[in-house]
């Protein structure tokens, strides 16, 4: 498909499934970038988890976002349960606008669910040439390190850095050991898991996908990442007045795997950060590193990735299964999502789970 033509499946489905024009276009946008930068499972492959969140009842596709200032450099913008995107794109101009009038601002997005990649919105921040980052809690899949039993989500962080003339530098990952969905791909196709990720219901460390499913993900980096999840759990939580993940659970009563809470954005001018600030000079010197970095054999940035499949994908357009399409094709009818399930298993069944 070209880009365009994701960009069209994507919206035409949304708008024929129930949601609003202003929702449906939001999350066609973040859709297609994903599916641009070969980010596949926030690409198309997540319009069923989008489609199921709204049927199921979890998600409205037509509360238009509400924004509110807090403070002078702290917004907040409530989703009202509609899916994150919208409210990003409702957040980013005024976050945009106090981080350079006072060097640091905040965004506190509220009331949505989230079911997509960070990076969008702080690339955005960094584009602007603002230094960004961002936090979301999610359904309880991950054991605290020692523990045993879920309490995390999966806990994304991303931060990205801007760079002239070049793309930003962004990194975006979560703080489990891996993406849930990467043990969804190896149930579907029977392949054990790597050692470290998993254990299983009685808290044995596992490589059997199911056992672990049922059991809890690990956090990477044992105590350290665990502790970067704990504070992903208060920064998007109750920092802002919103969930936990286990209360992210506990709401998702039809078990969409859609989690509804918080996402809390810092932006931060670097210009302002020190005295005769210039963000010229500052990137200049971050370049250093950058080239230091690269100099040796087996490195380099992370976003690199993304940014040569973007350069691919715009040129040539994107593969997308064969299976997806005709999900998709019957979804765009307004036809009910056929067996509809939870964020466990069935999607993934739909995609080549890339
Ligand atoms: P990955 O492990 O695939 O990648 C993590 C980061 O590391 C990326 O920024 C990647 O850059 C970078 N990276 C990878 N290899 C290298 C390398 N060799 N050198 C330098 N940097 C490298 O991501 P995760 O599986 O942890 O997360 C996947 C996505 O899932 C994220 O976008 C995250 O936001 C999303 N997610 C969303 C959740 C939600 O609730 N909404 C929950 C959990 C995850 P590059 O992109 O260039 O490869």
């Amino acid at each position: 498909m070209s880009l365009a033509e994701v960009h069209d499946t994507a919206k035409t489905l949304l708008l024929a499934q129930g949601f609003s024009e202003s929702h449906s276009s939001a999350i066609a946008r973040t859709v297609t970038a994903a599916e641009r930068d070969e980010c596949r499972h926030h690409g198309l492959f997540r319009i069923p988890f989008y489609v199921n969140g709204l049927q199921s009842g979890q998600a409205s596709g037509t509360e238009e976002p509400t924004t509110t200032w807090l403070t002078d450099s702290i917004v907040r913008v409530d989703g009202h349960r509609g899916f994150s995107p919208l409210a990003l794109e409702h957040g980013h101009k005024p976050l945009v606008e106090r981080a350079r009038r006072h060097g640091i601002a905040a965004l506190a997005v509220n009331n949505t669910l989230n079911v997509a990649a960070l990076w969008p919105e702080v690339e955005r921040l960094a584009d602007e040439g603002l230094v960004g980052f961002a936090f979301v809690s999610a359904i309880p899949y991950v054991a605290p390190f020692g523990g045993t039993k879920p309490v995390f989500g999966t806990n994304p962080m991303a931060f990205a850095w801007p760079r002239l003339g070049k793309p930003a530098l962004v990194f975006d990952q979560a703080s489990s050991m891996s993406a849930r969905g990467e043990i969804q791909v190896r149930l579907r196709d029977g392949k054990p898991l790597p050692d470290g990720w998993a254990i299983d219901a009685s808290g044995q460390p596992t490589t059997n996908p199911l056992a672990a499913l049922s059991g809890a993900q690990l956090p990477f980096g044992e105590a350290k990442g665990s502790n970067i999840a704990l504070m992903v759990e208060l920064l998007a939580g109750p920092l802002i007045g919103d969930a936990l993940s286990f209360e992210s659970g506990e709401d998702d009563k039809a078990k969409t795997g859609a989690p509804c809470g918080g996402e809390f954005v810092i932006a931060i001018d670097p210009s302002k950060c020190m005295p005769g600030g210039s963000l010229e000079a500052q990137t200049t010197h971050a370049e250093k590193l950058f080239d230091l970095i690269l100099s040796q054999d087996g490195t380099r940035l992370p976003s690199d990735r993304r940014y040569q499949a973007r350069e691919r994908s715009l040129k040539q357009g994107v593969d997308v299964p064969t299976s997806l399409v005709e999900t998709l094709k019957k979804l765009s009818t307004g036809a009910l999502y056929s067996n509809r399930q939870s964020y466990e298993g069935d999607p993934i069944s739909d995609s080549n789970g890339a």
